[in-house]
């Protein structure tokens, strides 16, 4: 406290530590598997870390980048974008680098928001989503995805969005494939978020960063909807497409005037970032569709040994449509409800780190008794926690 108030703005007072930091240095601190935060335990691939080698040693983007990003990387987004999905960007003003999509989605929100604005997200949501939020003066509004247990999926309800519309809307923040439930947004669900938010009028902000880990359906981007190219902000990641997510690399793309509103905040927040690193991640994008394929075919068959482990394990399990995560149901174990209290158990239990949905909601209560466990880990690693998670019911 100084002058009687507490050092922490009220904005931020009800965020504390993130559940990954604290998930991380509880396996840490236990010696557990780690399958809480979503990261790799394999670096990506050789020749696209040897790219950031050589871009240090050439001197490139060892100094301040341009602050829009390096043309090299701007210029392999938008090429990404058309050869994908047939969608047309200008690299000088239509992209935007930053650091991760973390910052990508802080600055949108700073931005576009007014404070009092209302924004709409998918609930469970991505922690740094209400943060974001909080931190431009907006009010986020949760429309919860529904388990729906004999599918092994979540739904979203299209009435339960359409009516969280209000004349104080000013966007969505969606994020398709969703992390944490796993759920892949179809094509009718896609076009009817779309259909929302031109007859509202509402800006979206779509979080793509899992776009190439799907494994069932397709990932369509937003802005490929008839009129959603101009009222859209994509949001995507180097993090997860190439496993480096230590690299933070970000980048959005937009019409030069979302655009140009982002870079308005994002200038101010860390100008540029990861220069040596943005032409690696420049060449990682030019990789061939096999590179995709593989990493694709790899995340599926890691998805497939931990869904079917932990149901045998005695989890309810959603298998998960895309993303590298799996949400499990503890309440079939046994007496167990709060995934909390689980979560904080499990590595005193067998060894093993998990991540509680709970905190991904505002409605906590629909989100008790849900565990969310990676699966972006070396199959030993997977099995050995499996073997481990097998221990516990009865
Ligand atoms: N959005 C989602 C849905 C995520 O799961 C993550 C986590 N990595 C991010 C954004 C942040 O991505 P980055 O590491 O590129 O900031
Ligand atoms: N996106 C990662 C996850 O959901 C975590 C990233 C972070 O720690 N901020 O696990």
């Amino acid at each position: 406290m100084t002058q009687g108030r507490p050092l922490l703005n009220r904005r931020l007072t009800e965020f504390g530590t993130t559940i990954f930091a604290e998930m991380s240095a509880l396996a840490v601190r236990t010696g557990s598997i780690n399958l809480g935060q979503g990261f790799p335990d394999t670096d990506g691939p050789d020749e696209v870390r040897e790219a950031a080698v050589r871009a240090l040693r050439d001197g490139r983007g060892n100094q301040y980048p341009p602050g829009p990003g390096v043309p090299e990387l701007r210029t392999a987004i938008t090429d990404h974008q058309q050869r994908r999905y047939g969608l047309a960007y200008n690299p000088d003003t239509e992209v935007l680098v930053t650091a991760g999509a973390t910052e990508a989605i802080a600055a949108a929100m700073l931005a576009l928001l007014e404070p009092g604005d209302e924004v709409i997200a998918l609930e469970p949501y991505y922690d740094s989503y209400a943060a974001s939020i909080a931190m431009a003066g907006g009010i986020r509004v949760p429309v919860t995805l529904h388990p729906e247990p004999a599918s092994g999926t979540y739904r979203l309800d299209l009435g339960e969005l359409r009516a969280a519309v209000t004349p104080r809307t000013r966007l969505i923040l969606l994020n398709t494939p969703h992390n944490p439930t796993g759920t892949v947004l179809t094509r009718e669900e896609l076009a009817a978020v779309a259909g929302l938010a031109r007859e509202r009028d509402l800006l979206v902000v779509t979080d793509e960063v899992y776009e190439h880990l799907v494994f069932e359906g397709e990932h369509i981007p937003l802005a490929s909807f008839p009129g959603m190219r101009e009222r859209t902000v994509t949001v995507s990641s180097a993090g997860k497409t190439f496993s480096f997510t230590g690299w933070k690399v970000g980048w959005i793309t937009g019409s030069p005037e979302l655009v140009t509103a982002v870079r308005s905040a994002k200038q101010f927040l860390t100008y540029v970032s990861a220069g040596p690193f943005q032409y690696a991640v420049a060449e990682a994008l030019r990789l061939p569709d096999s590179y995709y394929e593989g990493l694709r075919a790899d995340l599926r068959a890691k998805r497939d040994l931990l869904s079917t482990g932990l149901a045998e394990a005695g989890f309810g399990v959603y298998r998960p449509a895309g993303t590298y995560f799996v949400t499990t149901d503890i309440r079939p174990l046994g007496g167990e409800r709060d995934g909390f209290a689980f979560c904080r158990a499990l590595p005193g239990r067998c060894g093993v780190v998990a991540i509680p949905n709970a905190v991904f909601y505002d409605h906590r209560d629909q989100g008790a008794p849900f565990v969310r466990f990676a699966f972006c880990k070396r199959a030993d690693v997977l099995e050995e926690a499996v073997s481990r998670l097998k221990g516990l019911a009865g």
